[in-house]
């Protein structure tokens, strides 16, 4: 990145206060796998639930499909105006 004169934008003043209503939820899904006994996370899927049994989710650490548990679902909101 070049040090030019460009100054960040500033936000308007409406972006900030109508920021409330542009949070999203963001459900992650925790699973465990079987294999390796890591972590990991991924977007929550329709049908996940705590304790469910998964057969064939592709572990980051095996670097293949995997038996694995789901250990943990979460919710969090996030802006998504903030993500780069
Ligand atoms: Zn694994």
């Amino acid at each position: 990145m070049s040090e030019g004169p460009d100054l960040p934008p500033i936000p308007s003043i409406g972006e900030v206060l109508g920021r409330k209503e542009h949070f999203i939820q963001k459900v992650t899904t925790v699973i465990r796998c079987k294999q390796c006994e890591g972590k990991y996370t991924r977007i929550f899927q329709n049908g996940d639930y705590t304790f469910k049994k998964l057969d064939n989710e592709n572990c980051p650490e095996c670097k293949k499909k995997t038996p694995s548990i789901i250990v943990e679902i979460y919710s969090e909101w996030i802006n998504p105006k903030k993500e780069k």
